[in-house]
């Protein structure tokens, strides 16, 4: 099912190519032969359910039934200190290898199905769209308990804020101060 000597790479001639999409277009791709690769730098993507940009570098391979995406990203998640509560924005590198099932092979004409388990990762209307692939790898990559460093105060006392002192309280704290002083 798999031809290796059609699958080992061409590792000339290809440019990288840059996008601001996680949407790429293999059309083109899908009729080059087995073997054919795109290169992408991917520079702050926005995608369908993912709440940070995506910067990173993608390898398309066009496999013998599919597109093969090897991708090496980052973006920023955002989740809660478990130590206390604050916000956090953190970072998170990914790299996965997904592959992209057409719905027919235009070489052979034959309609091609993918593995009940990758169902998600299909090309349609000619694009890929790697935002669920991300999305997935972002919730497994998620910390489990974040922590907003090393010295984190932890959960702050209940205790309601020292009302702020009236100025003319002050101002005889001030003049008590000094007397004791003397
Ligand atoms: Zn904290």
């Amino acid at each position: 099912m798999t031809s290796e000597s059609g699958i080992a790479a061409r590792t000339s001639g290809h440019a990288v190519r840059r996008t601001t999409s996680l949407l790429i277009n293999v059309s083109t791709l899908l009729q080059e032969p087995i073997g054919s690769l795109r290169e992408y730098e991917i520079d702050a993507a926005r995608g369908a359910g993912l709440a940070s940009a995506v910067s990173g570098g993608v390898r398309l391979l066009r496999t013998d039934q599919s597109i093969l995406a090897t991708a090496s990203l980052e973006t920023t998640v955002s989740d809660l200190c478990g130590g206390c509560l604050q916000e956090l924005e953190l970072p998170l590198e990914m790299s996965f290898d997904e592959e992209f099932w057409p719905d027919s092979d235009a070489a052979l004409g034959v309609a091609i199905e993918p593995p009940p388990e990758r169902a998600g990762f299909a090309v349609i209307d000619g694009q890929i769209d790697l935002s669920e692939a991300v999305r997935q790898y972002v919730e497994m990559g998620r910390p489990m308990s974040p922590r907003c460093g090393e010295d984190c105060p932890g959960l702050q006392n209940d205790e309601p804020q020292e009302a702020p002192i009236d100025d003319r309280w002050s101002a005889l704290a001030a003049l008590k101060l000094e007397i004791e002083q003397d």
